[in-house]
């Protein structure tokens, strides 16, 4: 073959590259618009009744030099890539998405910005006991500089003869001790009937892992504007996690913080396992903040330390504990629960590792 007849035969390759290019995209915005129309219908995306379908009529067509394996999969790889445009496209969407949103969110709760990029720390009871018991957490708390403090009042047990809770009594000891500490509070709610009520009393509503996709208390959530503390469901993907976020911004409550606590697995060593890698692609995913809850996802107090360094490492914007005055007479998770000199301990070796800058300072 002369150099005259390659170049002229590459030449034609060329134009029918540019061809197929010009045709993909015109096939590529088809199924994007396929896409929405099936994201109004609430249709599935991925159709493999249909794919398997145009696979057969192709072959059915091939007249070679192709054989009809490599013309089905030379398909297969055109369907897939358009699959994986609807897909990313339903994604952008999202208005908890990095791509609809770049500047991270921030949830002001006092001094404490959280996903300021400088993290902060959560710390209290498992369950509100007491005004005693709370007065005893918030005094250490607020000499240890941590400004924002947890503790249930409404608790989702595993077995109904288990402490529930003191319910709203508890919210109420709740605001008393934090209106004299100057402390921010965080608690569970359960009911959607409670969210309204509960917003006089706690400055973070937080929806509990059994509630990720109690979509009536999600929507309940959207409609307030106090700021919602979401926790990822016992078995939840990342991608159900921000769909929850989702129901709840859609609806006009932008501040919404993620924490992860833990996924249960086959693993017995912890409660949970905690997934560190969540916190990365999280903040990858999503504008909002992250936090990390070291004492539900272990469940073990002799490795929350490296737990929360771990955290930190990987990028989150706050870290939550449970703390307790007596946590063998605790009413609820009794054995995770640091004491507050154990506590003060934890607060100490996180901050020293250089991670974590606290507020106080
Ligand atoms: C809690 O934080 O009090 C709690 C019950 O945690 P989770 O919903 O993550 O189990
Ligand atoms: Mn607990």
């Amino acid at each position: 073959m002369s150099q005259g007849t390659l170049e002229q035969l590459r030449g034609k390759l060329d134009v029918i590259n540019m061809q197929l290019l010009e045709l993909l995209s015109e096939r590529a915005a088809i199924a994007q618009q396929i896409g929405h129309e099936k994201e109004k219908q609430g249709v599935p995306k991925f159709d493999p009744v249909r794919e398997q379908r145009m696979l057969e009529e192709l072959a059915a067509r091939n007249s070679g030099p192709f054989d009809d394996n490599t013309i089905r999969q030379l398909f297969k790889q055109i369907f897939q890539a358009s699959l994986n445009l609807q897909q990313t496209d339903v994604k952008k969407q999202l208005l908890v998405s990095r791509k609809r949103q770049k500047e991270d969110t921030v949830v002001q709760l006092g001094e404490a910005s959280v996903g300021g990029g400088k993290p902060m720390m959560v710390a209290g009871p498992c369950s509100v006991e007491s005004y005693e018991q709370v007065r005893q957490v918030a005094a250490a708390l607020k000499q240890a500089g941590v400004t924002v403090m947890r503790g249930g009042a409404f608790k989702p047990r595993t077995s109904p003869y288990d402490f529930q809770g003191l319910g709203i009594e508890g919210l109420k000891i709740l605001k008393e001790v934090a209106d004299e500490f100057g402390l921010k509070t965080i608690s569970e709610i359960v009911d959607p009937a409670h969210i309204e009520l509960a917003c006089d009393y706690i400055d973070v509503i937080q929806i509990g892992a059994r509630n990720m996709q109690n979509f009536e208390l999600l929507k309940a959530a959207g409609d307030v504007r106090t700021p919602i503390l979401l926790k990822r469901g016992l078995a939840a993907t990342i991608d159900e996690f921000l769909h929850a976020a989702e129901y709840i911004v859609s609806r006009g409550n932008t501040q919404v913080m993620l924490i992860e606590r833990g996924i249960r697995t086959y693993e017995k060593a912890t409660r949970n396992t905690l997934d560190i890698s969540a916190v990365p692609i999280l903040k990858q995913e999503s504008h909002l903040p992250v936090l990390v809850d070291v004492t539900h996802s272990t469940g073990r107090k002799d490795i929350l330390a490296p737990c929360a360094k771990a955290a930190l490492a990987a990028g989150a914007d706050g870290i939550m504990v449970e703390v307790h005055p007596n946590p063998a007479v605790a009413l609820s998770d009794a054995a995770q629960q640091l004491n507050i000199e154990e506590f003060n301990r934890f607060y100490n070796e996180v901050q020293q590792s250089g991670l974590f800058h606290s507020l106080s300072v």
